[in-house]
């Protein structure tokens, strides 16, 4: 090894840059489009242009750059498809603001500039998110990058809608859809979040036009009352036997509307009667095309009444909902209020309340797709992580309706829909038509709308892949082999992809989906402006680095659970970072020396032997643990051992061969073990903690080398397996410990040396413990360790046990015992006042019921430590006792 010395301490930002441009610089993340090893793919969620990296991204990306980088180590041929989402409202949105400060609007400017400043936009910053993502270390293809609306998949959007046109799954329809007035546009079912909202019910009495007296019906929304064109009442109601047929007065536009019987109405609801908007309700608007009745509008794309509401026209919805109650009111047909709590539907991007509303829209009959996503998903050829997501997603399947794909936005893919004004027919085609198939007229329109964002990325995992091109890229690499990404979008889009992904390739998009949870605090609040709580991933990056970062948040991600994370937790993994940068120091002055041809197994000590067993089992741990997505398991393992086994252990236990106390010979071997334990290592870390590992790689092997990334993932080695040696040292290990808890409990420095006599069971243990006994020597400090069968205990020692083995310390000399009595003594009644004080105040109502949540915790928190103290302290006290008799 080179004599070189390793810096003083890691520092992230120069190296994260130096490295990543290293690996950039000789195309480590380039997948090939042919290639003899086996394949495996993951497509990225594309982060929307207008992205920032926020906690869900970081989270995402690290936990496929953990996979892709442990794949690409195993030796697959590894493509990771990077690429940025269109995301069509957000994006307009955010030229629109820019526009508004300019004093213009898009209106003015007109749709071709208006699209051509959001592509000027798109150059500036479209590749923002992209920088972000490469700060967090990930390996993506970058020369693959796509965008949802390059020309490319934008050629193969056409082609499938055109497909799907052509094949009658896309049709147009007079369609009640839930419209945001704000912004001005339809939004799926599942952009609508619900919000419960404590309104009123609001009885109202409709007169029979024969006068035979009226109907009263209930209603949360009075003033689309304006458009209502029956009262339905359920079939076996009897109550309404004889009013079934006849015909009712609208009150306020005096119009006769007829009572009908649907199965739809519920008796127990208000008085068993309903008024029937089809205009303004889905439900209502389903019952009126199963009777046929006259469905009218009265509320406009803004939330204003138009023409068909009569004397209301041109209110605002809220505003005519006052006009029109107090007008019923006036009229004596209101019946009576009563507050009401039901929930409002809200546009999830403004928050501004839904307005269902009848218009054409394009539809893609899903029944027949959901169908066959079901079954793969049934047969496990798609296989979802963690299981209990399957039942949801069942769930939602069966109970899914026509996906309406069309949205009145400019920013996206135009629909490929021309009507002739002459002859109206509709035109869909590949190619712009410059005249109409069947009259040959050029005065042609096209469609005003453009696709649902959600269209362009539901083909993400084929389009990306050069698809509809026979490509080798996309033989090589589709099906994809997992897909990772946030729960929140299994419907929005995992679903979506299925559907498509089996309509079009015949075969399903990803044979795993893993589905991660969200990002918390520490405490479990969701992060949000509002609260304060927000983590900026970025900022975190520039105070711990990238990799302590990374594996925080790998080390929280438990399978279904949300991610708890808080900068001090981050801090933590940085103190690991140090941890391993000062191990990996003292590794490298221990093999300046070091000569790998030399071979010398026969010298290996107890813990060479133990370290190489233990690493097998650590990467056992480790491999399995990624191959089944538990990264908590996966990051507690990598942890475990460098921490609690390399470190504490087996680098103390070596110290004296290190430093010449034994033979050339035995430091030779431990010499071989730890340089190839230590490999190992890095290996394991690496997908965690790309940065670091491969400075420390490159460190030990000299300049000669290339990338730790195209080493290959540990393995086990079977010759290295050795439960005896993990069995004994286990021993060792417990013994020392048992000390050193004795040291503490009696607070005995740790420069003083102690007097130990060990009780054996048999002459094997005695023989064995003889044998170790300068581990035991040295890491406890020791000045003498007598070993006999089944001694008996002397007078003034403190006691432990390792199983079968009777450990006595002696304290004759060494421990003032009645002094240290009466300090205990002393401790234990401070510690027995402040724990009633403490329970007492926890079990205070009052307390309870006015101190803030993370005070409470706080003293939940502080009772529990004290009750671990005065345990520690009680058991330390009886030990004392007893010495003394
Ligand atoms: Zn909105
Ligand atoms: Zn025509």
């Amino acid at each position: 090894m080179t004599k070189k010395e390793l810096g003083k301490a890691f520092e992230p930002a120069e190296a994260e840059k130096r490295l990543y441009e290293y690996w950039l610089k000789n195309n480590y993340f380039h997948a090939q489009d042919k290639s003899d090893t086996p394949a495996f793919s993951i497509v990225i969620p594309p982060p929307n242009v207008t992205g920032m990296l926020h906690m869900g991204h970081a989270l995402n990306n690290t936990l496929q750059d953990i996979i892709i980088r442990f794949k690409r180590m195993q030796g697959y041929n590894t493509l990771w498809m990077p690429g940025t989402d269109h995301a069509g409202i957000a994006t307009q949105n955010v030229v629109e603001q820019q526009l508004l400060k300019e004093g213009t609007s898009r209106h003015e400017l007109g749709r071709e500039k208006f699209i051509a400043r959001v592509w000027e936009w798109r150059e500036k910053y479209g590749s923002v998110i992209i920088n972000q993502l490469k700060r967090l270390g990930c390996s993506c293809d970058w020369e693959r990058e796509r965008f949802t609306m390059d020309e490319g998949l934008s050629h193969a959007v056409r082609e499938v809608f055109v497909r799907l046109y052509n094949e009658g799954m896309i049709y147009q329809g007079d369609y009640i859809v839930n419209w945001c007035p704000r912004c001005h546009t339809a939004i799926s079912d599942l952009e609508v979040e619900f919000k419960s909202d404590a309104s009123f019910l609001w009885n109202i009495r409709y007169p029979f036009a024969d006068g035979s007296g009226d109907i009263v019906v209930a209603t949360t929304r009075p003033e689309t009352m304006l458009g209502d064109t029956a009262v339905a009442v359920n079939p076996l109601d009897f109550r309404y036997r004889d009013k079934v047929g006849k015909f009712v007065i609208l009150p306020l536009m005096n119009k006769k509307i007829p009572v009908i019987t649907d199965d739809y109405v519920t008796m127990d609801f208000g008085s068993g009667a309903v008024k029937i908007t089809p205009g303004s309700d889905p439900n209502d608007f389903a019952m009126a095309q199963r009777h046929n009745l006259e469905i009218i509008t009265v509320i406009d794309g803004k939330g204003i009444i138009n023409k068909n509401g009569g004397a209301y026209k041109g209110q605002d919805r809220y505003e005519a909902r006052k006009n029109v109650i107090a007008d019923l009111e006036k009229g004596g047909y209101l019946v009576g209020t009563e507050p009401y709590s039901h929930n409002v539907g809200q546009c999830y991007r403004c928050k501004t309340d839904i307005e269902p509303m009848v218009s054409k829209q394009w539809f893609v009959k899903i029944r027949p797709l959901a169908k066959q996503a079901i079954a793969a998903v049934i047969k496990g050829k798609t296989k979802i992580i963690p299981k209990t997501w399957e039942a949801t997603y069942f769930d939602w399947m069966n109970n899914i309706r026509d996906w309406c794909i069309s949205r009145q936005l400019w920013w996206g893919h135009r629909i490929p829909v021309w009507y002739c004004s002459d002859c109206k027919k509709v035109i869909v085609a590949m190619v712009n038509p410059d005249k109409c198939t069947d009259c040959g007229g050029t005065s042609l329109k096209q469609d005003e709308d453009v696709l649902d964002t959600w269209f362009s990325s539901a083909l993400w995992p084929f389009t990306t892949l050069g698809w509809p091109e026979k490509t080798k890229a996309l033989k090589t690499f589709y099906p994809t082999s997992l897909l990772i990404t946030g729960f929140d979008i299994l419907f929005f889009w995992v679903a979506r992809m299925m559907m498509m992904g089996i309509y079009v390739m015949k075969d399903v998009p990803f044979k795993h989906v893993y589905l991660h949870a969200l990002v918390r605090d520490e405490k479990g609040e969701k992060m949000s402006k509002s609260k304060g709580n927000i983590i900026d991933p970025l900022l975190m990056i520039d105070q711990y680095g990238t990799d302590a970062f990374r594996f925080t948040l790998a080390a929280y991600t438990a399978q279904g659970r949300d991610v708890r994370l808080s900068p001090e937790r981050i801090e933590g993994y940085k103190f690991f970072v140090n941890k391993i940068w000062n191990a990996s120091k003292l590794t490298f002055s221990n093999l300046e020396d070091f000569d790998e041809s030399v071979s010398l197994d026969s010298d290996e000590s107890l813990p060479d032997k133990w370290i190489k067993a233990r690493i097998n089992k650590a990467i056992e741990e480790i491999t399995l643990s990624l191959d089944e997505y538990r990264f908590n398991d996966a990051a507690a393992a990598v942890y475990r051992f460098i921490w609690h086994e390399l470190c504490d252990w087996y680098l103390e236990l070596s110290k004296p061969v290190f430093y010449g106390k034994v033979t050339p010979e035995k430091r030779k071997a431990a010499q071989k073990t730890l340089y190839e334990v230590f490999q190992k290592m890095l290996g394991v870390l690496h997908p965690f903690m790309p940065f670091v590992t491969e400075e420390l790689w490159q460190f030990l092997k000299g300049n000669d080398k290339n990338s730790i990334m195209l080493s290959n993932f540990p393995i086990v080695n079977e010759e290295w397996k050795n439960d005896a040696v993990e069995k004994e040292m286990g021993i060792i290990i417990e013994i020392i410990t048992a000390i050193r808890n004795i040291r503490g409990e009696m607070r005995i420095a740790p420069s003083q040396k102690l007097n130990v006599l060990i009780s054996a069971a048999d002459e094997q243990s005695k023989k064995m413990i003889e044998t170790d006994k300068s581990y035991i020597l040295n890491l406890a400090n020791l000045e003498s360790l007598k070993v006999e069968i089944n001694a008996i205990e002397p007078k003034g020692v403190a006691t432990a046990l390792a199983g079968s083995i009777k450990i006595f310390v002696l304290l004759a000399g060494i421990v003032d015992i009645s002094g240290e009595k009466a300090r205990l003594e002393k401790e234990l009644s401070k510690i027995s006042k402040d724990l009633e004080k403490s329970s007492k105040k926890l079990a205070n109502r009052d307390f309870r019921d006015k101190a803030a949540p993370e005070i409470i915790q706080k003293e939940e928190e502080k009772l529990k430590d004290l009750q671990k103290k005065f345990a520690t302290m009680e058991g330390a006290l009886k030990k004392l006792k007893s010495i003394s008799g």
